[in-house]
């Protein structure tokens, strides 16, 4: 069996299977790699859109808020009413949208010079609001406006030469700080720098989001050859499974109910099985055959028993050819027993059956009935070739009679019967009749049954 084991070639299912686990297994965790590293891109790409989104919202709430304290201050300086100067300082210090802004963009990663616009806008601003400050300041000494509420406005102090200034005048000067071409230059020179730095910013946030996407893009693509190389795998494993499992376990089944040998074929287990289930065959095939010889056949003789020459019957029976039948006894057989003994009386039988064997052809078949009885199908004969059948057993008789072997002369009486037809019913009767009359009739001889008789 180590031999075959050796000899045999074909694919392991259990090597098979291992590959299969270990390539999905890498295919799986690489897909799971690629779709995190897939949604991290998408993530930062989502990061990115919000970023952008936020910048421009940044830049029109950078320009909303300097628009409105400019326009506070404006309105300050010619209705001269405190209300504006309230308003001025809740968006200054409550809803700070410019200043929130402005520490909103410090926060971006950005380089030098692009941080620069931001800081030159933020000292822009600052000094613009010193200038808007100031503004108030002159309005509210010339209006004599208690300003305690401000101490923003209420520590800045005139410069000696506005202090000189009639009321008219610091109302004058006030608005021309506010209103000139200085100030208007002031807030788009803050306002340009904001949009630079934010253009730059969005410049960044475009090429963040190009380059995610690309990787979004490289990943996705990743995902679908690995996606269909799972999909190629799955195939593969459903084509050798049918291959190496699925066809041999049928063929198997079919060479099962037909009682053959299984082919050799499938995977590695399949032949090794199949040569192993084709050994215990061929060893059951041979016992079978030992059974079945020593079955059909007498182990004195050799050739076919009762058993066997019954089941001959049943064949013939249903073949319908003529046939005859002859039944064969040994003349006195007991004396031949009793003067040689046992033993030779087996050695006379067993000549017996050798000389039937070797004078009737190989289609008649030679059987032995009983003790000393002996049955011959003779088979494709008709009643016309009875002198055939009379010469083998003269032949027979003569042979026995003048032994050359050492062993005693012995007769065989001989009742023969014909049938066109197959096995009748009636064959071994006619024929034990006309052994009946042989032995009658001083035995040593043959008989044909006749109808008539
Ligand atoms: P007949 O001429 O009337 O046939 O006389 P016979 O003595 O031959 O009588 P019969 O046929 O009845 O006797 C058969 C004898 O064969 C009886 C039995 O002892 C003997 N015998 C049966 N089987 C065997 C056997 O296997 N070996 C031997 N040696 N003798 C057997
Ligand atoms: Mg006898």
């Amino acid at each position: 069996m180590e031999k075959e084991k050796v000899a045999i070639k074909g694919i392991r299912i259990r090597t098979l299977n291992l590959i299969m686990i270990s390539v999905s297994c890498i295919l799986y965790i690489l897909l799971v790699w690629v779709t995190v590293y897939a949604w991290q891109k998408y993530e930062n790409m989502v990061a990115s859109t919000n970023e952008y989104i936020q910048c421009e919202e940044d830049a029109a709430l950078v320009a909303d808020g300097s628009n409105y304290l400019t326009e506070q201050v404006r309105l300050y300086t010619i209705s001269m009413d405190m209300q504006y100067v309230k308003n001025y300082f809740v968006e200054v210090y409550d809803t700070k949208r410019r200043d929130t802004v402005l520490d909103r963009l410090e926060t971006y990663h950005v380089d030098e010079k692009t941080y620069d616009f931001l800081l030159n806008a933020l000292d822009r601003s600052n000094k613009l609001m010193e200038q808007e400050i100031y503004s108030i300041k002159l309005i509210s000494v010339s209006q004599k406006q208690d300003m305690k509420e401000f101490p923003d406005v209420e520590k800045v102090s005139l410069k000696p030469e506005d202090k000189l200034l009639s009321e008219e005048e610091m109302i004058e000067k006030a608005r021309e700080l506010v209103f000139s071409y200085e100030y208007q230059e002031s807030k788009e020179h803050i306002l340009t720098n904001v949009s630079s730095f934010l253009d730059e910013i969005v410049d960044d946030t475009q090429q963040r989001q190009l380059d995610s996407s690309i990787e979004l893009k490289n990943m996705l693509r990743k995902q679908q050859v690995l996606v269909s190389i799972l999909f190629i795998e799955n195939i593969l494993v459903f084509i050798l499974i049918l291959r190496l499992i699925i066809k041999p376990l049928q063929i198997y089944v079919k060479n099962i109910k037909n009682e053959t040998m299984l082919e050799i074929t499938g995977s590695y287990e399949f032949k090794y099985l199949a040569l192993t289930y084709n050994n215990i065959f061929e060893l059951n095939a041979a016992n079978e055959t030992v059974l079945r010889h020593q079955a059909e056949h007498d182990p004195l003789t050799g050739i076919i028993n009762r058993g066997a020459f019954d089941h001959l019957k049943q064949l013939f029976k249903a073949k319908l050819d003529p046939i005859a039948l002859l039944i064969i006894d040994v003349d006195k057989f007991k004396l031949v027993n009793d003067g040689y003994g046992h033993e030779t009386g087996d050695k006379v039988l067993q000549k017996v059956a050798r000389l039937l064997e070797e004078s009737f052809r190989s289609t008649d078949f030679p059987a032995r009935i009983g003790g000393d009885e002996f049955a011959v199908i003779i088979t494709d004969i008709t009643e016309d070739l009875k002198s055939v059948i009379e010469n083998k057993i003269n032949l027979l008789n003569d042979m026995l009679l003048h032994p050359d072997d050492g062993l005693p002369a012995v007769s065989l009486s001989v009742g023969a019967a014909f049938s066109d037809c197959g096995f009748a019913d009636e064959l071994y009767s006619q024929a034990d009749e006309a052994l009946y009359d042989v032995k009658k009739h001083g035995r040593c001889g043959l008989k044909f049954y006749q109808k008539n008789e």
